[in-house]
């Protein structure tokens, strides 16, 4: 019945157009559609998946083949396959459609996505393969123009992995809206510009249009680590820029299961690298030799468990937003707060240039708005006046917010950025940063915000000398075996 390796490259041919059919039908819905339905298609579950309304999850390493045919063909990536866990699955195919689609919405050009097991796993990818060197100059240094505001994890990645130990120069740009530092640190032995907007915690945001331009006149792509934002309020491919990063583990998948990356590209970046595969599609390249080589991909039950999450991204990104943005006001006015950084409040040096790029997507399509609506997301910082030992106490007293190195959350959650997240990359690492230790980032879950103000509010009082009183019993409720500390 199953004969001859041409049999099932005809079959693929034949199943490739039909679910093309069924991602060009989707990528003409609205977002919200998008993100709830993805690329699965009620078809797709009546013939092959029982009639499972949600996305299936393969727990397994491997695919079987039929005959030797099939598997020469599938190993020969000349049909579609999964072969091995390492390189595809299923379900990560789900994942990887959906946020193709969400990051591409209102692009120009076709957008494809990469998954991985973390934000940092999908920096290093998308990074690391364009760091190559010259074939005909193998000797000459190469190099890379960053940001200097990013988030305490690719700090390192940048200034040990990369620069330190192996000698590519991560070439720093102090203030990224100034677009004359940018163009000034940029050669020939440059391979890409990246920045992260807004950046966490410090809420850096630059003209991205600019950028891009300047990245594009040299011939080379501009990366975006897009993570505070998400796609529901920025799509910088939009805006020009060739690659995405995610950390797929913060708002996008917000009920905080587990870790999670994701690269999304234009499928023809821009770069002066020599290499054909590479420019014909970013991300199946990355998925088809470089990840398969290196293996940061993202387990199945972390791929599914992201996707159920992403299906309520925009509302929850406007209400935590609306509810970010009172919580901002309530703080500006305190008297215990020296300078609270959020972009959404009209005093931020930087809040005209974030307003150009942090629209709500399809608020004009939204009955509640009719019009284009700015919303900047649920990241904050704020800064206690009086230094670092205050804001320690502010932070112990908090009683509802997390305090957690985590964002991201449907739980509001806070850290201190200078002890935490960005403690490893040092005094003069955080100066050129701008994390002084008296800030405390906030994360502003879904909660009311009037119950979030009214933590806030009574953790603040403790600079007035009131006593917070904790009721801790001396074992949590789930049994003894986990004993708390009395306070
Ligand atoms: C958390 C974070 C990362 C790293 O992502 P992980 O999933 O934790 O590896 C990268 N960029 C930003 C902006 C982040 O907040």
């Amino acid at each position: 019945m199953y004969s001859g390796k041409q049999y099932y490259i005809d079959a693929a041919r034949r199943a490739a157009a039909w679910h093309k059919e069924n991602i060009d039908r989707m990528r003409r819905c609205r977002f919200d559609t998008i993100a709830v339905h993805g690329i699965y298609s009620m078809q797709e579950s009546l013939d092959f998946n029982q009639g499972s309304i949600i996305e299936p999850m393969y727990m397994s390493t491997s695919q079987a083949y039929r005959d030797s045919d099939e598997m020469e063909a599938a190993l020969g990536y000349e049909i579609p396959t999964w072969c091995y866990s390492r390189i595809a699955n299923p379900s990560m195919y789900y994942m990887e459609g959906v946020l193709a689609l969400l990051d591409g919405y209102g692009a120009k050009e076709d957008t494809s996505c990469v998954a991985t097991s973390s934000g940092m796993a999908a920096i290093a990818a998308a990074a690391e393969a364009l760091l190559v060197v010259d074939p005909k100059n193998p000797n000459k240094p190469i190099n890379f123009v960053a940001t200097c505001q990013v988030y305490g994890g690719t700090f390192q990645q940048f200034a040990i992995r990369k620069h330190q130990e192996r000698n590519i120069e991560w070439r720093k740009v102090i203030n990224s809206n100034d677009i004359n530092e940018w163009a000034k640190l940029i050669d020939e032995n440059t391979r890409f510009l990246y920045g992260e907007m807004p950046s966490n915690p410090g809420q850096a945001f630059f003209d991205l249009e600019k950028v891009v331009d300047l990245a594009h006149a040299h011939n080379i792509p501009m990366i975006v680590d897009a993570t505070v934002a998400t796609p529901a309020l920025l799509r910088p491919i939009q805006w020009g820029a060739d690659i995405v990063v995610q950390s797929v583990t913060k708002t996008l998948a917000t009920s905080g299961f587990g870790i999670g990356g994701a690269i999304i590209a234009k499928k023809r970046i821009v770069t002066n690298i020599d290499n054909d595969a590479m420019k014909d599609d970013y991300c199946m390249y990355l998925k088809a030799l470089p990840n398969r080589d290196n293996g940061p991909n993202i387990s199945p039950m972390n791929a599914i468990l992201a996707l159920n999450d992403i299906r309520t991204l925009r509302m929850r990104v406007d209400q935590c937003s609306r509810t970010t943005m009172k919580v901002a006001k309530y703080l500006a006015q305190h008297k215990h707060i020296e300078q609270v950084d959020y972009l959404g409040l009209e005093n931020h040096p930087l809040h005209e240039v974030a307003s150009k790029y942090l629209w709500l997507v399809d608020a004009e399509k939204d009955e509640l708005y009719g019009k284009p609506v700015n919303r900047y997301g649920h990241l904050m910082s704020f800064r206690v006046k009086g230094g670092a030992q205050p804001t320690r106490d502010v932070f112990d007293a908090f009683q509802r917010i997390w305090r957690a190195t985590d964002l991201g959350r449907i739980k509001s959650v806070a850290t201190i950025p200078a002890i935490s997240t960005h403690s490893q990359q040092g005094e003069d690492g955080r100066k050129i940063a701008d994390i002084p230790p008296n800030l405390i980032r906030l994360c502003v879950g879904a909660e009311h915000p009037d119950d979030i103000i009214e933590d806030l509010d009574q953790a603040l009082a403790v600079l007035d000398g009131k006593k917070v009183h904790f009721t801790s019993p001396e074992y949590s409720a789930g049994g003894a075996s986990s004993a708390t500390l009395k306070r």
